[in-house]
Order: structure tokens, then C-alpha cells, then sequence
């Protein structure tokens, strides 16, 4: 198909009947995640269209972030391995540069033709009365329905908001984190922020300099850890061969000498352990405790007109409270029989990734790393190619068969970057090589049927990691 025929078929249509896109695939979403997948399509050549509510590409960056915020994690950590920040940016670019990144990215890859904005997408569902053909009706805004090859869900995982609470009625104003957009929200008020995590400890700063009184309240503890050490991002200090034990002895004796104990800021001890939860990068929560301009409290108990009472007995006068208390990661436009959720709120997804029922459909980027995401949507996205291919010469859906091999749904949304970089790498070679296993692994379960997979394997999976040469595009 050519680019003028394929962005004709990006205008909306009042047909009746589906129309048939079949042989493309759909990517929903075109913010940091979706157009590194579109990025990974144009470079192997697989036909789609891309969808985005909005009127431009960006997501989060581009709509969901306050004023005056810069990313936690570093530069070279957060970038795509297909497109460099420029390296006169600083080591944690703002929102504005994040924007204008993803701009340029879209650009580097002739991504745009390829978006429908203003186009959300209202209900994607199983095609047909066999689920395992793999094929998808997608219900657009305004009515039309078409039929595609394969679905990539990249809805992104900060929007749907979850909010505490607590006895009483409060007299002021709550908003969450995701609603608070500038400072000019918190002059001359007294401002209470709920939460430990990095929007919090963002937000409370802003407070600190902006508001009448800023107050932080945390019902457990946390991990601080100031931005830079040594000279360097916190992020970048760990390297990929330190064992996670290693990784945890290092940053505990660390923050030990350049922070010392929390509870002498007035903050509990963490009741984890580092890495267990996101850690908070935040080099300016400390300094303002100390300095008395942030006051720190226990968790809310009840409210009573604008005073808030916390759980150690004490209480605080409050006109805004700000809610810095995280995402519930959904798809509610995605029929509901296509992803299970269990008890502890996390889906069936086999690798973070894919519903071990149905074929040809991709959850993208619903975990979060320790750092920044762009390593691991480039290398996530390419896995999706690879995925798309193997899927075609398979009978059962790939979910399935990688269950089968051992991969297993996410128990927790954090991920340490490193072992999801080492896990996909492995999945890269193991993937092309299932078609061949696949009877084998997907008879009856029997002992030993996993490992002759393996041994089956091994050959390729031997030549594709230590005998191919990594092909990158240029950089710009
Ligand atoms: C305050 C804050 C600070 C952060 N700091 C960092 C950081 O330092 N480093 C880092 O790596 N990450 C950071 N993040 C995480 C950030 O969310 C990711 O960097 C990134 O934006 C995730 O990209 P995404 O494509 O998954 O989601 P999004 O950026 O949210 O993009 C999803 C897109 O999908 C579109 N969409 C959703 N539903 C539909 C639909 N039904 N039809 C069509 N389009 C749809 C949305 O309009 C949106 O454009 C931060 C997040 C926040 C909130």
C-alpha cells in the first residue's frame, strides 16, 4: 500500500458494514510507548494505522504533567536507543524538552501520515465467532467499526486515578496529583499532599515555594534518594552487572552518608525493602524538611471542616489537598473477557504482554521500570515484531505457548529495567524458534516436555544471540 492510500484509510467513515484492514495492524495510542512501536512497524515494514484521542503526539508529556517538572529519571536512560536526546540537554530534561524529544522522534520516522487524531477508540473486541483467528473489531469515535490484523493497546498507565478515603467531610478542595497543573493553583493556600512517591515529593516542593504552608502526609515509609550522586544520576549508578543484592548494599550504605536516618527529618523508617517499591529520586523533599518549610504527618485519619487529623493525633488547617496517590492501569475499552485480573489487581498478561487466550493482541507498557522507559520500549517494541512474525506460524496464541516454556503475568507493576532488558533479549531468540516446538509443548503436559523443548532450541537460540550482529538504524 502506498503512504497516499494508506492515510486515505485513516479518514473516518459512516459505512455501515466494517471496513477491512485485515492485513494492518491498529496501535492505540501515540504517546512515549505507541510511537515506539509505530518506530519498530516502519522499520520492519508492518502495515497500521495509529490511533490517538488527542490532537497530537506526546500522551503523557504532551497533556498529563504539571508545569516546571522534569523527569526523575536520567537523559541517557530515559531515550530510545533509536534516537538520542541532543547531548547539550541536561541530565533531566523538562517536560517542555520531553515534548519536543517525541516530536522529533515522530518526525525522525515519518510517524504522523500514519496517525488519526481526534480519534479514540471506543471498544476493541474479538472479530468473528473464533476467537483464535485473531482478528479485531475496533469501534471508533463516531460510530465507525473496522476490522484489523492485530491490536497494541498503548493507553498509558497515568490517567485513571486513585483516590483515598477517609472519615469525615473535608471544606476545602481535593484534587488529584494528575489535576494539579501549576503553582499558581497553590498561592496563598494551605496545602496538604498525600503520598511518599515522586509526584508527591515534587508537588510538596512546589508547595514549599509557593503556598501559604505545605504539609506532606505518608502512612509508611519510604525510600529517598536525592537525584545525583557523586556527581552522577542516582539512576546510573547502578549497572546492569550488579547483582540486585549488591545494587541494595551499595545505595543503603550510600544514602546512610549523604542523607543519614529519615526519622531525623521526621520520617518513618521505609517498611520495605529498597527496590521492593518505587523508590522516591527527589533531592529537595530532605532540604525543605530541614528547613522547616514542609511539614511532615502521619497518615490522614478523618476530616472536620478544614482541619485534616492525622493517625499520630495531630492535626493541620487545609485548604487544598492534593492526592499524589498513583494509577489504576486499565483498558476499559477493551472487551472484558480479553484480559483476567486476579485478586491482587494485576492481569493475565504472559510477559507483561499478551492474554495467554486470544492471538494478536499486545498490552504495551503497563509495567514500570526502576528508570526510564525508553530503553525498554525500544527493545519492547522490536520484541512485538518478532512477536507478530512468530504468531504466524503458529496455531495456538503466543501467550499460550510461552506460558507453556515457563513465562508467567507480572506479579508487581515495578520492574528492575535490567532483568527486563536480559529477559527480552532472551525472548528475541527463543521466539523464532517455537513454531518448531510448538506440538511439543502444547500436547499433553508431561514431565521433561519443557526441557527437550529447550535442548531443541538450543542450536538456534545459541546462533541467533552469540552469531547475529545487532542491526540499529542510524542515529540522526
Ligand atoms: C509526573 C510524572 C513524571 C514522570 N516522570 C517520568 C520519568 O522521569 N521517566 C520516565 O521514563 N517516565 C516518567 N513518567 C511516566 C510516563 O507516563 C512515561 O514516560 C510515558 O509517558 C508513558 O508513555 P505511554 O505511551 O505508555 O502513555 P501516555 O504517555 O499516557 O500515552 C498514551 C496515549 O494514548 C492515548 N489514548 C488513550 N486511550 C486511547 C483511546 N482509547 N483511543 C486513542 N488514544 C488513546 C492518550 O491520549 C495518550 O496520548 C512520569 C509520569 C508522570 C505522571
Amino acid at each position: 500500500m502506498t503512504m497516499s492510500q494508506s492515510t486515505a484509510a485513516l479518514e473516518p467513515s459512516n459505512h455501515p458494514v466494517p471496513r477491512d484492514f485485515r492485513h494492518h495492524h491498529a496501535i492505540i495510542g501515540a504517546g512515549f510507548c505507541g510511537l515506539g512501536v509505530a518506530a519498530a512497524f516502519q522499520r520492519h515494514g508492518i502495515p497500521y494505522h495509529q490511533f490517538e484521542a488527542d490532537d497530537d503526539v506526546g500522551g503523557n508529556w504532551y497533556h498529563g504533567v504539571y508545569q516546571g517538572v522534569h523527569i526523575i529519571s536520567s537523559r541517557k536512560t530515559t531515550e530510545y536507543t533509536d534516537w538520542p536526546m541532543p547531548a547539550d540537554w541536561p541530565d533531566f530534561p523538562s517536560a517542555e524538552q520531553m515534548l519536543t524529544y517525541l516530536h522529533g522522534y515522530a518526525d525522525h520516522w515519518n510517524l504522523r501520515p500514519h496517525i488519526a487524531f481526534q480519534t479514540r477508540i471506543e471498544h476493541v473486541r474479538p472479530f468473528g465467532e473464533d476467537r483464535h483467528r485473531g482478528q479485531w473489531e475496533l469501534t471508533l469515535a463516531g460510530g465507525e467499526r473496522r476490522i484489523y490484523g492485530g491490536v497494541i493497546v498503548a493507553n498509558g498507565h497515568h490517567w485513571h486515578r486513585r483516590m483515598p478515603s477517609y472519615r469525615g467531610t473535608f471544606a476545602g478542595d481535593i484534587i488529584h496529583s494528575k489535576d494539579y497543573k501549576h503553582r499558581g493553583m497553590l498561592a496563598g493556600k494551605r496545602v496538604l499532599v498525600i503520598g511518599g512517591g515522586n509526584s508527591a515529593c515534587d508537588i510538596a516542593v512546589e508547595a514549599a515555594r509557593s503556598a501559604q504552608s505545605a504539609h506532606i502526609s505518608m502512612r509508611r515509609g519510604y525510600w529517598f534518594m536525592p537525584k545525583t550522586m557523586f556527581g552522577r544520576p542516582t539512576v546510573e549508578f547502578i549497572r546492569p552487572w550488579l547483582p540486585v543484592a549488591s545494587q541494595r548494599i551499595l545505595l543503603k550504605a550510600l544514602i546512610r552518608v549523604i542523607v543519614g536516618r529519615y526519622r531525623d527529618y521526621g520520617l518513618p523508617h521505609p517498611d520495605h525493602n529498597i527496590f521492593e517499591r518505587h523508590p522516591t529520586i527527589n533531592s529537595e523533599l530532605l532540604h525543605f524538611l530541614r528547613h522547616g518549610r514542609i511539614v511532615p504527618h502521619t497518615d490522614v485519619d478523618r476530616y472536620h471542616g478544614h482541619t485534616v487529623h492525622f493517625q499520630d493525633g495531630t492535626a493541620a488547617e487545609i485548604d487544598l489537598i492534593i492526592c499524589a496517590t498513583g494509577y489504576h492501569v486499565s483498558f476499559p475499552f477493551v472487551a472484558e473477557e480479553v484480559v483476567e485480573w486476579n485478586d491482587s489487581g494485576m492481569p493475565n498478561l504472559i510477559a507483561s504482554l499478551l492474554p495467554p487466550q486470544y492471538k494478536n493482541i499486545y498490552f504495551f507498557g503497563i509495567t514500570q521500570p526502576r528508570y526510564g522507559a525508553g530503553p525498554l520500549i525500544s527493545a519492547g517494541a522490536e520484541a512485538v515484531c518478532t512477536a507478530i512474525d512468530t504468531q504466524k506460524r503458529l496455531k495456538h496464541p503466543l501467550g499460550a505457548v510461552l506460558e507453556r516454556l515457563g513465562a508467567t503475568a507480572p506479579t508487581t507493576w515495578l520492574r528492575d529495567p535490567h532483568e527486563v532488558m536480559r529477559t527480552m533479549k532472551r525472548s528475541q531468540a527463543i521466539m523464532p524458534q517455537l513454531p518448531q516446538v510448538e506440538e511439543q509443548l502444547m500436547g499433553p503436559k508431561h514431565p521433561g516436555q519443557v526441557a527437550r523443548a529447550f535442548v531443541a532450541m538450543a542450536p538456534s537460540i545459541l546462533r541467533d544471540t552469540f552469531g547475529r550482529r545487532s542491526e540499529q538504524p542510524s542515529h540522526r
